[in-house]
């Protein structure tokens, strides 16, 4: 068969590499790049003002080590190397309070007066933490459906961390995370524990769209313009800008939702109401080389996932610190990190590049119809891939993939 891809992010580029042998092939990626949200420094974005030794993530960049089961499958498969991290966190507050997650107590104190301080410090927020957890773990999927997160997350200081984490994973604005679906969101909080072990890819993530591309026969379409997708009884037709109709017998959607419909010519409405409510959240991460911030709190160390509150006290943001994370040598290279929304603490001369990112927006409304969505897959020849029909990570995106090729497999 005749199977086009729209879309050449991690559900996309899964798809095609699972389909490779069985059918013909061909991709559409309206970037110039692959990977969608795979950004590798040195990679897929090249002429970076980076040392041609190193490669950062400057978008996905973490993979749970016990809970991705598809996605570990996937890098066996290609022979991909993961390295495992000893992902630690800390809380800042504007006003000069901090909080250590367990594996920051335990890498970063100081002998056990330090750890026991640290400890009893911690334990009011640990009582909420546990309840926030029971509550979690005896909600039953359907007592989760159509419930915003603003039900299960106050404003305690837990429930700070927990939305910052939601905000670090789905790349949301931090106010936008009272909306943000429970039936997605507490299954990740129930196995993101403080002492969750996350893997990073070796030579960053893109080497996996590397490996993927060197057994891909199939053909790719970078910097497409696709003006409409329309379905005949028999197959698919590709409207190009320049007005060239291409046919297919299949196509799959591997772009984020809120760009179905905007490329559908002939949306029935059942696929209205299961696209019509997602809207477009758009980005920026940045790699920078400023680490002066921290003093402010006293600290002379840095995690990978440090959120930190804005003087104004009504945002927050993130600093991934990357040496660590990458076997960088602090010696000999500067302090690398990734941050998003720190606008207001990191020197923007100490910025080295900037991404911009589009990812959906999560909200109760919006993924109403996912499981209709999925079950519905191969309905008009049409189907849908993307990490938004599972957990929004990339183990959603790979196993997504993994769904739909089964399905054109048969
Ligand atoms: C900054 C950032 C950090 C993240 N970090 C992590 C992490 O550490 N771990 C993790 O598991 N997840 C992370 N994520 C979530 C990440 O989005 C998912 O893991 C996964 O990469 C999403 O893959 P996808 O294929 O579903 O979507 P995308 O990566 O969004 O791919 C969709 C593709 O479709 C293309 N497209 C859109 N419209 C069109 C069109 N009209 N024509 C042709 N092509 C089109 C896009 O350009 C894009 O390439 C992060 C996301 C962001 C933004």
């Amino acid at each position: 068969m005749k199977i086009a891809i729209i879309g050449a992010g991690a559900a996309g580029m899964t798809t095609a590499y699972l389909l490779n042998k069985k059918h013909e092939i061909t991709i559409f990626e309206k970037q110039p790049i692959l990977g969608g949200n795979i950004r590798t420094l040195n990679k897929n974005v090249t002429g970076v003002n980076l040392d041609s030794n190193l490669v950062l993530d400057n978008g996905v960049i973490e993979f749970q080590q016990d809970h991705f089961p598809n996605f570990h499958k996937l890098m066996n498969a290609l022979n991909v190397k993961m390295v495992q991290g000893k992902t630690s966190s800390e809380l800042f507050f504007a006003d000069g309070r901090c909080y250590k997650s367990g594996a920051g107590i335990i890498h970063h104190c100081k002998g056990m007066k330090e750890r026991v301080m640290e400890i009893w410090k911690t334990l009011p927020v640990l009582r909420g933490y546990l309840l926030f957890l029971l509550a979690a773990f005896k909600a039953k999927p359907e007592q989760l459906r159509n419930q915003p997160m603003s039900v299960y997350l106050n404003g305690e200081i837990y429930a700070v961390w927990l939305k910052m984490l939601l905000m670090y994973a789905y790349s949301m604005p931090y106010q936008k995370i009272a909306d943000f679906p429970a039936e997605i969101a507490i299954p990740l909080l129930r196995h993101s524990s403080m002492f969750t072990k996350w893997d990073s890819v070796q030579g960053g993530v893109y080497t996996y769209i590397e490996k993927i591309l060197e057994q891909f026969d199939g053909k790719i379409h970078r910097d497409t313009n696709i003006q409409m997708i329309r379905r005949t009884e028999t197959g698919v037709v590709i409207t190009m800008a320049n007005s060239d109709n291409l046919l297919f017998d299949k196509v799959v959607f591997a772009v984020t939702p809120e760009q179905v419909l905007k490329l559908l010519g002939d949306a029935n409405d059942d696929e209205k109401r299961r696209f019509g409510a997602w809207q477009e959240n758009q980005i920026e991460t940045v790699i920078h080389t400023d680490i002066s911030f921290y003093k402010h709190f006293g600290v002379s160390y840095y995690s990978e996932f440090d959120v930190f509150q804005t003087d104004t006290h009504e945002h927050y943001g993130y600093n991934a610190y990357l040496n660590r994370l990458y076997g960088i040598d602090s010696n000999k290279y500067p302090h690398y990190s990734l941050a998003y929304n720190l606008n207001q603490r990191v020197n923007p001369d100490k910025i080295i590049h900037r991404q911009h990112h589009n990812t959906p927006l999560y909200s109760v409304a919006a993924i109403r119809y996912r499981d209709e969505v999925i079950a519905t897959n191969g309905e008009n020849n049409t189907y849908h891939a993307g990490a938004y029909l599972g957990e929004g990570l990339h183990e959603g995106a790979i196993s997504s993939a993994f769904a739909i090729s089964e399905l054109l497999a048969k």
